[in-house]
């Protein structure tokens, strides 16, 4: 069985080659998720970050300004690399030409950078981020139910891709402020299983205002979830 899987791997690797999630170039082996040019090209967030939802804060900062203004629904929170136009273009690759491979090096490096931070945070279940079955549908996939189960696979913790669903599709949330946000999404999370008590971190790929998390975090906790965490892939700076 194994063999025959290897050859399907192969037959499909040279059918639809794994490219690079930086340059997008093929890439030299099949066991390389990055080409050797682009290792370490991504803007990783090691250092001076909000202590609360890890957005990039100036050095002397232990707070962002939204996370010192109010409180939040979430008890903590990391992004990986910062939302850069080079992440933006990586990602819109990945959620809309086809580049699904992507999501191997997305999710390893999430392990890898916060994986021992997830592990300290101990949450009984990971959650992602729920769409419509519309823009699922249209989209093919749920990018972030795609990280979700590869990290869930690397870090052994099970993945509950059905215990929130989002309802109603809302409007853009470019153009709105914080309330207006939070107004026009409270209604279109439901939460479909018991959570009582559970320890959830929510995983997305995007993390920038913070409000689909907030507001997604606030639903768990109305329905009895305990500590609610959260991983994104990448997170804007202001
Ligand atoms: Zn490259
Ligand atoms: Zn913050």
């Amino acid at each position: 069985m194994n063999f025959l899987r290897t050859i399907w791997e192969l037959f499909l690797e040279a059918l639809y080659p794994s490219r690079c999630p930086v340059c997008n170039r093929i890439l030299p082996g099949r066991k390389l998720r990055i080409c050797p040019v682009c290792g370490g090209s991504f803007h990783l967030i090691e250092e001076h970050y909000c202590l609360k939802c890890g957005k990039p804060v100036p050095e002397m900062e232990e707070y962002c300004v939204d996370c010192k203004e109010r409180k939040r629904e979430f008890c903590q929170g990391r992004g990986v690399f910062l939302y850069n136009m080079q992440m933006k273009n990586s990602l819109l690759r990945y959620k809309y030409y086809g580049s699904r491979e992507y999501g191997r090096y997305y999710a390893e490096e999430i392990f890898r950078h916060v994986g021992t931070q997830i592990k300290h945070w101990k949450p009984d279940v990971l959650v992602p981020v729920p769409m419509t079955r519309r823009k699922k549908r249209i989209r093919g996939f749920n990018q972030a139910e795609d990280l979700a189960e590869k990290i869930g696979e690397l870090l052994q913790i099970p993945v509950a891709a059905g215990l929130a669903v989002k309802k109603k599709e809302t409007k853009s949330q470019k153009k709105l402020n914080a309330a207006e946000r939070m107004g026009n999404l409270k209604d279109a999370f439901v939460i479909t299983e018991s959570v009582q008590g559970l320890k959830i971190l929510i995983v997305d790929d995007v993390y920038t205002t913070g409000s689909t998390i907030e507001t997604l975090a606030g639903c768990l906790k109305e329905s009895g979830a305990g500590e609610i965490y959260f991983v994104t892939l990448c997170i804007g700076q202001l």
